[in-house]
Order: C-alpha cells, then structure tokens, then sequence
C-alpha cells in the first residue's frame, strides 16, 4: 500500500533514514541518490524517491511529476559523474518480469562503458 510515507521493513526507507548506511551522493525534498551495493557498470547509481511508493505500476497518477524529478537528479548526476557525454541509460524495473528486486520506487542510472541493448 502506498498510504504511508515510509514503510518500516523497506531498505531504501531505512536507506533514507540513515538507518542503513549507503553513500549519499544526492538529495533534495523528494529525491536522493547513493551506488547500487552491486554494479553492474562503472557508474551505477540509484535515484531514489524519498516518499515510498511500490513500484511505477503503484504510482498514483497524481506522483507523475515525482517522475520527473527522478530523471533531473539523474540527468545532474550524470553530468557530476563524468558520464553526461559519452551516454548513460535510465532504467525502473517494475513488477517481477522486469526483475524488480526492491518494492520501493527507484531508477537505475547506468554508463561508463557501451551497454548493450539487448538482453
Ligand atoms: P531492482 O531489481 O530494480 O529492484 O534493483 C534493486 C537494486 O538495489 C539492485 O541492483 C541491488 O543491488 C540494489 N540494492 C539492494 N540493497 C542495496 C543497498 N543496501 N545499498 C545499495 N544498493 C542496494
Ligand atoms: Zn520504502
């Protein structure tokens, strides 16, 4: 459910806390970013909504521009990372085809190296 604002058994809302430890490397009032504890690129950064919502299939209409200020952040810290140039990929697993792991709303930002398309 997305009711509430924090979910108490959730790694990015204890992320989000302080409660679990990551590198913080963004964050303003709806959004903040740490590395993703397993690369699977040079740069593999997660942006994170603060507010906890599910998945993008559970996002409420009304959170569309949260959206937005996902891929802002990530377009920065694409540009702090060194990456803006030569070409990073966005990525939000939702649901269990696409392998989402973490219940919790998040986009992957991935570069560093050519990324295959396919796969
Ligand atoms: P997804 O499959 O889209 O749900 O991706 C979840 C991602 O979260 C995976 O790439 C994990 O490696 C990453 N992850 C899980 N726990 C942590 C953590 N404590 N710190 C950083 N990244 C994490
Ligand atoms: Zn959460």
């Amino acid at each position: 459910m997305n009711r509430e604002k924090t979910q108490p058994d959730c790694v990015f809302c204890k992320i989000a806390s302080g409660e679990i430890p990551a590198k913080i490397i963004y964050r303003d009032d709806e959004v903040f970013a740490f590395p993703d504890i397993n690369p699977i690129t040079p740069v593999h950064i997660l942006v994170v909504s603060i507010k906890h919502i599910t998945s993008l299939a559970e996002m409420p209409d009304k959170e569309t521009p949260l959206a937005g200020k996902m891929v802002r952040a990530a377009n920065q810290i694409a540009r702090e990372q060194g990456i803006a140039k030569s070409g990073y990929r966005l990525t939000i697993n939702s649901g269990a085809d696409a392998g989402q792991l973490v219940p919790h709303l998040h986009m992957h930002l991935m570069g560093g190296r050519h990324l295959d398309w396919k796969h």
